[in-house]
């Protein structure tokens, strides 16, 4: 049996790639990776300064790297960063759909201008960014969608319940892309990680009895490193997942395999 594309499966050679929320923890590690596999790459954030010092970061490395500073909760402004990036640079190939945030609080007395937060940064955007790009992907009947999820797709925890609605809603809307969309030759493929020590679990690195739990809980026995996230964004980006579609890559220790 041969395959239409070449090898090797997983160069992203030629290849752009936009990764919203990449100005810091994963979003940059996974915009580091799919650059260093071949793709030029546009970096995404709302704040301007941490946004030109990581284009600059990753430029550093030899990287062909742009930046657009955008809120992806305004369906308005994606629609422009997205026109920006196809007038002005050139087509969007592969969409890392990465920003998120988290709120802490028990479910019963959680704000509501947090849920609302939560619910625009977590879900809503994944849902602009990716419409906006696949009615440029859609013609062109070429496009990868990469949509971060979480362990919390799957498992709940006390004081996140808003995060895990968003996080399982993400994970069915991935499902939703590909079954829309694969018949015009996009993939859209979820990734899911477990536990990393990023700015967004600030509050966990420094409580002792969760890193405890987490020891005990996930079968790796340990946080992830983001660079160990590089891996599957790179598959789910190239060639090497041409008839993966709707699937959603868990790259958690284990966490989700046991009880
Ligand atoms: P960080 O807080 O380290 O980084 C979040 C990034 O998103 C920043 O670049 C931030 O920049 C950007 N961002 C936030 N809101 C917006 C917005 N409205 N528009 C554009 N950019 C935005 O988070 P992580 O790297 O930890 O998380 C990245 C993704 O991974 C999230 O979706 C998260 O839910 C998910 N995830 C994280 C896990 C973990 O263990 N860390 C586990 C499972 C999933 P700025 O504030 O300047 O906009």
């Amino acid at each position: 049996m041969t395959t239409d594309h070449g090898f090797p499966l997983f160069s992203l050679a030629g290849r752009r790639a936009l990764v919203t929320g990449s100005s810091k923890g994963i979003g940059y590690a996974i915009a580091e990776g799919l650059a260093a596999h071949g793709a030029s790459i546009v970096l995404n954030a709302r704040s301007a300064g941490p946004l030109e010092e990581a284009r600059a970061q990753l430029a550093s490395t030899g990287a062909e790297v742009a930046a657009r500073a955008c809120d992806v909760t305004d369906p308005h402004a994606v629609a422009a960063m997205i026109a920006s990036i196809e007038d002005e640079i050139g087509p969007i190939d592969i969409l890392i759909n990465n920003a998120g945030i988290q709120h802490r609080a028990p479910l019963d007395e959680f704000p509501i201008e947090a849920w609302k937060r939560l619910t625009a940064t977590n879900l809503d955007s994944v849902f602009y960014v990716a419409q906006a790009a696949a009615q440029r992907m859609i013609p062109r009947r070429s496009g990868k969608i990469v949509n971060i999820c979480s362990v919390q797709s799957e498992l709940a925890r006390p004081n996140i319940a808003p995060y895990t609605a968003t996080k399982g809603a993400v994970k069915m809307l991935t499902k939703g892309m590909a079954t829309d969309w694969a018949r015009h030759g996009l993939q859209c493929n979820g990734l899911a990680p477990g536990y990393f020590a990023t700015e967004l679990n600030d509050a966990l690195v420094k409580d002792e009895a969760f890193s405890g739990w987490l020891a005990k809980r996930t079968p790796a026995g340990r946080w992830g490193e983001v660079s160990e996230l590089i891996g599957a964004a790179v598959f789910l980006s190239s060639d090497a997942s041409s008839f993966v579609n709707g699937h959603i890559l868990y790259v958690d220790g284990g966490i989700t395999a046991s009880l």
